[in-house]
C-alpha cells in the first residue's frame, strides 16, 4: 500500500506545480482529459485549475486537474468571460462603473387639443352719431 501524501499547495499563485505533483494528480484522474474525457496521449496537457485563480481559486493539488491544450483554451477563455462579467457587475453595484445613458423616463401623455378662443371684442364702444 502507497503512503499517503499530504496536499501540495503552491507557495504563490504563480508556483508551479513540481513534475511528482504532475504526474501523481495525472495518474489520480487516469490519465484522462477532465474536461473532455478522453485519454491524454503525448506530451499535449496541462494542469487546470478547476476554480480559475482570477475566479478566486486556490493553486493546490485539489484544484488542479489534466487537461488536453485545446479544451484548456477553451475553458480559460471561458473564465475571463466570466470574471470579466463578474467585474463589470460588481463595478455596476459599488458604483465604479456608472451607466452610459441616464434612464429614460416614460413618455409623456398627449397634451389635449387647446380651447377655442372665444370671439374678439372690441376695445371701444362706437358711438353711433345721431
Ligand atoms: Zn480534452
Amino acid at each position: 500500500m502507497a503512503r499517503t501524501v499530504s496536499e501540495w499547495i503552491g507557495k504563490t499563485d504563480d508556483h508551479r506545480a513540481p513534475p511528482r505533483v504532475r504526474q501523481r494528480i495525472f495518474d489520480d484522474c487516469g490519465g484522462k482529459c477532465h474536461i473532455c474525457g478522453v485519454v491524454i496521449v503525448g506530451k499535449k496537457w496541462a494542469l487546470d485549475h478547476l476554480t480559475a485563480l482570477i475566479n478566486g481559486g486556490e493553486n493546490r493539488q485539489s484544484n488542479l486537474k489534466p487537461v488536453h491544450i485545446t479544451c484548456h483554451a477553451v475553458k480559460t477563455a471561458a473564465d475571463v468571460a466570466e470574471k470579466a462579467k463578474v467585474a463589470k457587475v460588481r463595478g455596476k453595484h459599488i458604483g465604479a462603473i456608472r451607466p452610459k445613458q441616464s434612464i429614460k423616463s416614460a413618455p409623456k401623455p398627449e397634451k389635449p387639443a387647446p380651447k377655442p378662443m372665444p370671439p374678439r371684442r372690441s376695445l371701444f364702444k362706437e358711438i353711433s352719431a345721431s
